[in-house]
């Protein structure tokens, strides 16, 4: 059992994913189910990397008046939003929602990725409502995380309780000021970005928050924003940090209901405007101010297609459209590719027996293997949480995205579920106290999570977002991987598109 100095005294070491089963319980049949690989396909964007980004485009089948490329939260809401138009979708994968899926165990819908939205204020909870969603509040105001070491209880708790509330009490501070780092960053104040120039690191230390504090900062900050705060924007980290004052919100199943909505809005107002298993390899100015896009159906990689768009939004990670966009300026695009991405593991972890009463998310302090863990059923009214069965949506990003990705397209499912189970039994027992595990479900995310390193918020200002009539509307151009930066990008879209 971990003891409480032992855990603390590991707090420095944040190594998320480094540990390998050790061999003997690689060497066993795991005494659970393993699920096929959910998450991103490589295959077709391997076979763009590899040359095909290079090859001409055929003659266009057809014209559009809006082609939005990428069915992530950012492309469906510029559709939904565009839909009494000539809009079409085209989306790699063979379900839309990007980072923003689900999927279903026994009647309990669990996140495939992004799990929670913090800001329900204009203009994000008229979408909500637009789209018939209720928000529901997963935690009290103070409080979010509670983090659990193997029965030590919340280390907030006792020593850490006095730099925890004077952390809030910074950030509360910050949240009530016009300097606040807001998002959409095009409203931020010169105050708010002088903070972008600093690491979150720097930031918080100047603010002489407690050392102690930074085992479960930089866990969170790395499983947030990408890695630890020392790597991050102060900018990006103190926006997101300030949600720890107010209460979060989920749906059940996570943020994949706001795709499903979106997706089923654009569905009602035109069949097949939303094009599955459909890769976008290369966007080209044509005549009189359209664009041709060039893509693939993923099962035919060798028979590329064409059509031609009035106007094109470009809502996939900017590292990769900077490589699919031909003719613009070749700088802006470099600088595009150039942009850091995270990779990320999620395991879904399906109990049979009675569920422990979890709080909806909890945090790992010292875990090598994964950075917290929600409860999928917490989101629930106590009533309808099932009592015989439970999932647990465990978050693993990669401390190294790069080794991360290589391990990930090697695709051993075995390796990667075993430590987390490992650990998940040391750091949360009570998971299963009374049930069995079943099964893990495991997601692999190769590209989704843009760094937002210090700096990224100029950046991203700085960036051209729109090539004539081609536009680019995706959550990393507010520089902080967020449903509310998908949705800001998609309005901005909206309202050039809808000016003319
Ligand atoms: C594991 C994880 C957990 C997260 N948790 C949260 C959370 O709890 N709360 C929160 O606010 N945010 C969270 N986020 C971040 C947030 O969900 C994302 O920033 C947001 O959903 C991104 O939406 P998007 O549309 O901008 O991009 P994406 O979801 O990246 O969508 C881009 C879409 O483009 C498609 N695409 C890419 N290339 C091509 C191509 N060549 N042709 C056709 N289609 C293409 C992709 O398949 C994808 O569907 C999380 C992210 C991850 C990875």
């Amino acid at each position: 059992m971990v003891t409480r100095r032992a855990t603390i005294a590991g707090l420095g070491a944040l190594a998320t994913q480094l540990i390998l089963p050790s061999a003997e319980a690689a060497a066993q049949e795991p005494p659970y189910q393993l699920g096929e690989w959910t998450g991103d396909s490589f295959t077709p964007m391997h076979a763009i990397r590899d040359g095909l980004w290079r090859a001409p485009l055929s003659a266009p089948e057809r014209r559009v008046d809006v082609v939005v490329i990428g069915g992530g939260l950012a492309g469906l809401a510029v559709a939904a939003l565009l839909r009494d138009r000539d809009v079409l979708v085209l989306e790699r994968e063979s379900d839309p929602g990007g980072v923003a899926k689900s999927e279903r165990w026994r009647e309990v819908d669990y996140a495939l990725g992004s799990a929670y939205i913090v800001d329900i204020s204009h203009p994000f909870m008229e979408l909500y409502e637009t789209l018939g969603l209720a928000p529901r509040p997963v935690s009290e105001p103070v409080d979010r995380a509670l983090s659990v070491a193997a029965g030590a209880g919340d280390p907030r708790e006792r020593e850490w309780r006095g730099g925890y509330e004077r952390l809030k009490a910074l950030l509360r501070r910050l949240g009530e000021s016009p300097d606040f780092p807001k998002i959409p960053i095009g409203e931020a104040t010169e105050s708010a970005l002088a903070l972008d120039q600093l690491s979150l690191h720097e930031f918080l230390r100047r603010e002489q928050i407690d050392a102690e504090l930074f085992g479960l900062l930089d866990a969170y900050s790395l499983s947030a924003l990408g890695a630890p705060t020392a790597e991050i924007s102060a900018y990006a980290g103190v926006n997101f940090l300030s949600e720890i004052n107010a209460p979060i919100y989920a749906f059940p199943g996570g943020n994949a209901a706001i795709a499903r909505a979106l997706a089923a809005r654009i569905s009602r107002a035109g069949e097949g405007r939303i094009v599955t298993g459909a890769a976008v390899y290369a966007i080209e100015p044509a005549e009189g101010g359209y664009a041709r896009v060039g893509w693939f159906d993923a099962r035919h990689p060798k028979e590329p297609r064409c059509l031609e768009a009035r106007w094109t939004v470009v809502a996939a990670p900017y590292f990769f459209a900077g490589r699919i966009l031909r003719g613009v300026d070749p700088a802006a695009t470099a600088q595009m590719t150039r942009l850091r991405q995270g990779s990320y593991l999620v395991a879904n972890c399906c109990f049979e027996g009675p569920p422990a009463a979890l709080p909806y998310d909890s945090w790992a302090l010292g875990a090598q293997s994964f950075s917290d863990a929600i409860s999928a059923t917490a989101v629930l009214p106590a009533a309808e949480r099932p009592k015989d069965h439970s999932v647990l949506t465990v978050y693993a990003p990669f401390r190294d995205p790069r080794a991360g990705r290589a391990r990930l397209l090697a695709g051993e499912r075995a390796a990667f579920a075993a430590p987390i189970v490992e650990e998940l039994r040391r750091f949360m027992p009570e998971a299963f106290g009374k049930a069995r595990l079943a099964e893990v479900r495991l997601t692999r995310w190769g590209h989704h999570h843009l760094i937002a390193a210090p700096g990224i918020i100029a950046t991203m200002r700085a960036l051209p977002k729109r090539f004539g009539n081609v536009l680019l509307a995706h959550s990393d151009g507010q520089g902080m991987p967020a449903v509310e930066s998908a949705i800001v990008e998609a309005r901005n879209a909206v309202e050039i598109i809808t000016k003319g």
